[in-house]
């Protein structure tokens, strides 16, 4: 411990951030040593699934009880949770290298989007474009034929949760939302707006759990005086602090880390998409999904993972990196005048991927601007929580307008000032 409280001298507090430069060790890279795979579909079945009461194929989600409902019986039941069911739970703290459910693995960029199935009940061959849908009908029997077995193309993730807000209450919110921004909108978008166009979509996620210590090292100020000195006609504020050399070390255990998975969505670009919005409508409560079934999709659409594990590596580090970070400041507020660090290390000692569908409402619009060019607006509502972001057209001469009388109304205020000065 350092000791400079005898020092008269004025010391400027140092800014708590870390130095831009975070030395650490590099994430053990997953392609380097071979993950452990979780088998997470093991039991699947491509084709016909049926209701256990009647056999009828028609299933879908019920968003009011979360569980699977027989279109034709009425019979309701539940599928198991997730990663409690595929031991995907485990002790955080025990994991070494990188374990995968099996839906995580890498994609393979040749494998067909396209698979054909026998209808088992009538001998049709079935074709399901997994790019954007995992069931089809029967054309002949009508029967309904699912895709669940994982392909290496990134569309069957490992576990999805399923919607729990119902289309209703998604309306009501985007309703709400726009309703509030109506008057800086663009005109055309209020005349066309119509929330009831909102569409559920289950949009790719990795849920991450990480296995990391971390080592901290710096410098920090403790005040013990503050007072007034004069030079000459001036008056000078100094402080007293102590100054300490801080070492942090501990485990941290990240739990479910939930980062996107369709590159487009990564794409944070503002001037393409407002896709970032979708980040602002986290967290969901990823440890209630349930083993993926291609039933929860029915009557939804999703959007296929197209990144790998080693993809999305470095984000997660970096996530990591700022969750060790902010638990830092838990354990130095004796440093009132702030804590420098100059070392920091993060060691992952180990990694769980789980890809994930989770549920999201959007409700979307095509904004034209001059040149060819647009812009998509969202409004996007969490499907369990109900939070919700987006983004409206903006009517520019509302804008302009509201922002001369707000000058207006300031050099009013300034002639005011003016007057009340004489
Ligand atoms: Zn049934
Ligand atoms: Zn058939």
């Amino acid at each position: 411990m350092v000791d400079n409280s005898s020092a008269d001298e004025v010391r400027m507090p140092e800014p708590p951030a870390p130095p831009l430069e975070a030395p650490s060790a590099p994430l053990e890279a997953p392609s380097a040593s071979e993950p452990l795979v979780v088998r997470t579909d093991a039991d699947a079945k491509d084709g016909l699934s049926k209701c256990p009461a009647c056999g009828a194929t028609q299933i879908s989600l019920n968003i009011a009880t979360g569980m699977l409902r027989c279109g034709y019986c009425r019979h309701e039941w539940q599928t198991a949770n997730a990663m409690q069911s595929l031991g995907l739970d485990g002790d955080i703290g025990l994991l070494r290298g990188v374990t995968v459910g099996s839906g995580s693995a890498d994609i393979v960029p040749s494998t067909d989007e396209v698979v054909t199935l026998k209808c088992t009940a009538c001998g049709a061959e079935v074709v399901i474009d997994t790019a954007n849908s995992l069931q089809a009908r029967c054309h002949w029997c009508r029967n309904t034929l699912s895709m669940n077995e994982q392909l290496p193309n990134g569309a069957v993730p490992d576990m999805v949760l399923p919607f729990s807000l119902t289309k209703d209450e998604a309306v009501k919110r985007i309703a709400e939302f726009v309703g509030k921004r109506k008057f800086f909108a663009h005109p055309r978008f209020r005349s066309e707006f119509n929330p009831e166009n909102v569409l559920g979509v289950y949009l790719p996620y990795m849920v991450v759990d990480v296995n990391a210590s971390a080592v901290f090292r710096g410098q920090g100020e403790h005040q013990t005086r503050s007072y007034t000195v004069k030079s000459g006609d001036d008056e000078e504020r100094r402080y007293d602090a102590d100054l300490y050399d801080v070492r942090r070390e501990f485990d941290l255990h990240v739990d479910d880390l939930t980062v996107e998975s369709s590159a487009e969505r990564r794409d944070q670009s503002m001037s393409r998409n407002t896709n970032n919005i979708i980040n602002s409508i986290m967290p969901f409560d990823v440890d209630k999904s349930v083993r993926y079934d291609a039933n929860y999709l029915a009557g939804f659409t999703s959007e296929r993972r197209d990144t790998n594990v080693a993809d999305l590596a470095e984000t997660v580090t970096a996530q990591t990196r700022d969750i060790a970070r902010y638990k830092t400041l838990e354990t130095i507020s004796f440093y009132d005048r702030g804590v420098r660090w100059d070392e920091e290390r993060l060691d992952v000692h180990g990694q769980r991927w789980v890809s994930a569908y989770l549920p999201v409402w959007l409700y979307s619009y095509y904004e034209q601007k001059g040149g060819g060019r647009g812009l998509l607006h969202y409004v996007a509502v969490n499907g369990r929580t109900g939070e919700t972001m987006g983004s409206v057209p903006l009517h520019h001469g509302k804008l302009l307008a509201v922002s001369a009388a707000v000058e207006v109304v300031g050099v009013i205020l300034f002639l005011i000032f003016m007057l009340l000065g004489r």
